[in-house]
C-alpha cells in the first residue's frame, strides 16, 4: 500500500492539453474516485500514473517515489481495464498467472496465490476455462482476480464495470467496495458515471477539459459544490438553474425575476451583498422543490406558481418537469403519492436554504463558507 501523488502533472498532444496541471494526493488506502465527462483526461491521467503514457510536465508519485521515469511493470501497481484485456488463447489460471510469472514468483506461490484469490472471488470452480468460455461478469471477476494476485501496492481502474448490465453493475460496484474494505489497498477508480463515484469513493476528484475541479468527499460535493460545473455534474437529475437579480433593500436582500421574486437566507446575504443589482445565476436541486400542499411550515414569500409540464412516474417518486411564467424550465423530485397532472398549474416551494449561488462571469459558487471548514479546491 502507498500513498499517490500528483504534482503539477500536463499531459499534452502537440499544443492541446489533455490534462492541466493536475495536484491531487491519494492517501495511503484510500479509494479514490476520477469522474467527469467523456473526454476529460480521466484514462489519461491513470495511464500516465500506470506508465503507459508518457509524462509531459510534473511529477508523478508513488509512496516515495519519483516514478515519471520508471517502466509500467517497476511501479507497482495494478490495472483493471474496461475491456478486461484477457488473454484469449489462455486459461483463466494462466490469465490470472500470468503477472506473477512475470515477476519471476515460485511456481508453488503463485498457484497458492491463484487459487485463493479465486475463491475469493467465486471464480474457484472456472480455472481451466477460457476466456470465451465465461460469461461478461466472470471474465470481469478474472480480470479483477488477475489484479489482487499482484498484491499490488495501487489498483488502477478504468471503468470496470462499463461493460456489465445494470444489475450487474449494482452488484459488482458492491462487491469492488467490499473487496477495498478487505484488501484496504489504495485504489483510483475512474469512471464517467457520477452515481458510480459518488457510491464508491472516498473521496471524488471531478474534471472536466482536463481540469480539476473539486476533490472532495461526496457529502462535500453534493452540499458545496464549488462551481457551476460541478454543482451540474454531482446529482440526478441535475440541478436547475435560472438567472435572477439580486435586489437589496433594508439590509434585506431578494432575487428579483421577471414573474416571481424570492427571498434571500440570512446565511447567504453577506455572500451576496457584493452582487446589489447584478444578474446571477441561481441553483436548485430537484429534491430540495417542495409542493406546497405537503409543507405548510415554509416560508410563504419563497412560493411560485408552475405549470406541470410533464411526469414522469418511477415508482418511489416522480420527476415533475415544471415552467415558470418566464419560460424557465425545472425538474422537481416529489414523492409518489401526491397528484400532479400535467398541464395543470401548481404552487411549489424554492425554500431560500437550499439555494446555491453562482458568478455568471467565472462560474464560481458564491457562499459563505461555514467557519473552519477548508477549501479543496
Ligand atoms: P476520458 O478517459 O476522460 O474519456 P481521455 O483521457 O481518454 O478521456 O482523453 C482525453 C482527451 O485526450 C480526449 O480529448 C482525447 O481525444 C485526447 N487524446 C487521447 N489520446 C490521444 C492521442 N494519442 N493523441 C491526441 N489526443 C488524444
Ligand atoms: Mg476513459
Amino acid at each position: 500500500m502507498a500513498r499517490v501523488a500528483f504534482d503539477h502533472v500536463w499531459k499534452r498532444y502537440g499544443t492541446n492539453a489533455v490534462v492541466s496541471d493536475l495536484t491531487l494526493e491519494v492517501a495511503d488506502g484510500e479509494f479514490v474516485v476520477l469522474v467527469g465527462p467523456s473526454g476529460s483526461g480521466k484514462s489519461t491521467a491513470l495511464r500516465m500514473l500506470a506508465g503507459l503514457e508518457e509524462i509531459s510536465g510534473g511529477q508523478i508519485m508513488i509512496g516515495d517515489r519519483v516514478v515519471n521515469e520508471l517502466t509500467p511493470k517497476d511501479r507497482d501497481v495494478a490495472m483493471v481495464f474496461q475491456s478486461y484485456a484477457l488473454y484469449p488463447h489462455m486459461s483463466v489460471f494462466d490469465n490470472m498467472a500470468y503477472g506473477l510469472k512475470l515477476h519471476h514468483v515460485g511456481k508453488e506461490d503463485i498457484a497458492r496465490r491463484v487459487r485463493e484469490t479465486a475463491s475469493f472471488l467465486g471464480i474457484g470452480e472456472l480455472l481451466d476455462r477460457k476466456p470465451r468460455q465465461l460469461s461478461g461478469g466472470q471474465r470481469q471477476r478474472v480480470a479483477l482476480g488477475r489484479a489482487i494476485v499482484r498484491e499490488p501496492q495501487v489498483f488502477l481502474m478504468d471503468e470496470p464495470l462499463s461493460n456489465l448490465d445494470a444489475k450487474l453493475r449494482v452488484q459488482t460496484r458492491a462487491e469492488i467496495i467490499k473487496l477495498h474494505q478487505r484488501l484496504g489497498t489504495t485504489t483510483i477508480y475512474v469512471t464517467h458515471d457520477q452515481v458510480e463515484a459518488m457510491t464508491m469513493g472516498d473521496r471524488i476528484a471531478v474534471l472536466n477539459d482536463g481540469r480539476l475541479q473539486q476533490f472532495d468527499t461526496p457529502d462535500r460535493l453534493y452540499r458545496s459544490p464549488v462551481n457551476l460545473f460541478v454543482a451540474g455534474f454531482i446529482g440526478s437529475p441535475a440541478m436547475n438553474f435560472f438567472d435572477m437579480r439580486v435586489q437589496y433593500a433594508d439590509g434585506q436582500g431578494r432575487l428579483v425575476g421577471e414573474h416571481f421574486s424570492l427571498p434571500v437566507a440570512d446565511a447567504d446575504a453577506g455572500a451576496l451583498a457584493g452582487y446589489h443589482d447584478a444578474v446571477v445565476t441561481v441553483g436548485i436541486r430537484p429534491e430540495d422543490i417542495v409542493d406546497r400542499r405537503l409543507d405548510g411550515q415554509l416560508p410563504a414569500d419563497a412560493v411560485i406558481g408552475v405549470k406541470v409540464d410533464v411526469v414522469e412516474t418511477l415508482g418511489p417518486e416522480q420527476y415533475v418537469y415544471l415552467e415558470t411564467a418566464a419560460g424557465d424550465t425545472m425538474v422537481a423530485r416529489i414523492p409518489p403519492d401526491v397528484v400532479l397532472r400535467a398541464g395543470t398549474s401548481v404552487d411549489v416551494v424554492l425554500p431560500p436554504d437550499r439555494l446555491y449561488y453562482f458568478d455568471r462571469a467565472t462560474g464560481q459558487a458564491i457562499r459563505t463558507e461555514p467557519a473552519g471548514v477548508a477549501e479543496t479546491a
